[in-house]
């Protein structure tokens, strides 16, 4: 009987392996392939992907690249030129034409940031608008979900130009979300690993470093960006789709109609020679030829020329990622612009951008008639009181409204100051000619110069807020 029921239990045992050597190994899902890109585009605004829809063209027709597109805002303020809806509603259809740009291209992985759109050229009033901690987060889980190689973004950077604080907004978000996605202390809610099914707070992402960044200039003259990263002829025409790149980016811009219906409207009727002719021309041309990308850095070691998919592995670089170290206490007592040029001084040590251009002196273009206020930051040498005098010159006809004189500082390690200027409310034809002028904040500190803080300004007809 035992025996008996020794071979019962010893051929149940058989009977059990057997049963499990036969069965398949359960799959782990891994990452979901169809959110991977190869670039991922980070813009403000609904059309703002058009400022490098050529290369896209380039990458997504010729080299079989995967594009997905991060908007910051809907892009509902601005006037509606197309239609009567405005504010939320005039927000619903940027979005559509955008996703339908974008589908033009090939690009269906798209999403939107709940950013507002900002009336501001300081990136500083977007970064607040945008809630700035909620929308890292968001974009750090949204390379981490679509791991790219490269980001391209905008310049996070003032210079003449639009100058708009939305796109600098969001060339500040990529350039953090690319130091902080592939750091697993960062957003650690995302990357918590496997859960229960039905899990509703971890998302269960991995880390994700991506490779290289670049940046699009929104500034007049792009052409101060030549030979600062790869350039891409837009002129070439697509082995792929038989037209050139520009052709391609254009027919995908004709669905902002919101934005500019009566472009959109002489494009479309135009001949392709006619087109042509346009696009050759520099001052019509929605496109400078060639677009240069302009190199911001890469993870692993490569020049700033090098084509966007070149050395996206190798020998790690020596600084490829957030540095984050505090500021030491000054040892002098300096004086320098403060707000967004401050702070764009600090982000480029901070993020390891120490190539990227500046405009130096800094500079802005404003409304004739608008006032310009000028940030100041004084360091305190031994975070000792102060006594300060500030003297301005201004162009002539400029009238120097706030900051000049004589100031007592506290004992503290910096001071922020500002002098305010009000321009002359020029005519357009008056300001034909008028070329960058020059405000110069002369400081003595107790006594003795503390040198002198320049701010170049454009006065023109229109132009955002400072
Ligand atoms: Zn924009």
């Amino acid at each position: 009987m035992k025996r008996i029921l020794s071979l019962v239990l010893s051929l149940a045992g058989t009977y059990c392996l057997t049963s499990a050597q036969e069965q398949a190994p359960k799959k782990l899902s891994g990452a979901d392939e169809r959110f991977k890109a190869d670039i991922l585009v980070v813009v403000a605004h609904p059309d703002d992907e058009g400022a490098v829809t050529p290369y896209l063209a380039r990458a997504i027709y010729d080299l079989h690249k995967r594009v997905a597109v991060v908007y910051g805002t809907h892009g509902d303020s601005g006037g509606n030129n197309y239609g009567r809806e405005h504010a939320a509603g005039l927000g619903d259809i940027r979005e559509m034409e955008a996703r339908e740009s974008c589908a033009r291209m090939g690009i269906k992985n798209v999403w939107f940031l709940d950013g507002k759109d900002t009336a501001s050229q300081n990136v500083l009033n977007s970064l607040a608008n945008w809630h700035h901690g909620a929308s890292l987060e968001r974009l750090v889980e949204l390379v981490r979900l679509t791991r790219p190689d490269v980001i391209i973004t905008s310049l996070p950077g003032a210079f003449i130009g639009e100058n708009h604080g939305d796109h600098q907004a969001a060339g500040v978000l990529a350039t953090e979300a690319f130091d902080l996605a592939g750091n697993p202390v960062m957003f650690p809610s995302q990357i918590a690993g496997a859960s229960e099914h039905r899990e509703i707070y971890l998302d269960n992402l991995q880390a994700w470093q991506v490779k290289k960044i670049y940046y699009w200039a929104d500034a007049n003259d792009d052409r101060q960006f030549f030979g600062m990263g790869p350039s891409y002829s837009i002129r070439e025409v697509s082995p792929a789709q038989k037209k050139p790149y520009w052709r391609i980016a254009l027919d995908a811009a004709t669905t902002h109609l919101t934005q500019y219906p009566a472009d959109i409207e002489r494009i479309q009727k135009m001949s392709d020679a006619e087109a042509e002719k346009m696009m050759s021309d520099p001052d019509a041309a929605w496109w400078t030829d060639p677009e240069t990308l302009i190199f911001g850095k890469s993870y692993n070691v490569s020049k700033a020329t090098d084509d966007v998919f070149a050395n996206l592995e190798g020998e790690p670089n020596r600084c490829p990622e957030l540095s984050g170290k505090p500021p030491r206490p000054p040892t002098a007592t300096t004086i320098k612009l403060g707000g967004p040029w401050g702070f764009y001084q600090s982000f480029r040590e901070a993020h390891c951008l120490g190539s990227l251009r500046l405009a130096d002196p800094p500079e802005i273009a404003v409304m004739a008639g608008a006032q310009v206020y000028v940030p100041l930051t004084i360091a305190h040498a031994g975070n000792k009181a102060l006594k300060l005098r500030l003297r301005v010159e201004a162009p002539k006809g400029w009238k120097v409204t706030s900051g000049e004189g004589e100031f007592e500082l506290p004992a503290e390690a910096t001071s922020e100051m500002r002098v305010e200027v009000e321009t002359p409310a020029l005519t357009g034809s008056e300001l034909k000619g008028n070329g960058v002028q020059e405000i110069i904040v002369h400081t003595l500190v107790d006594g003795v110069s503390a040198g002198d803080t320049k701010l170049r300004v454009l006065l023109r007809a229109h132009g955002l807020p400072q």
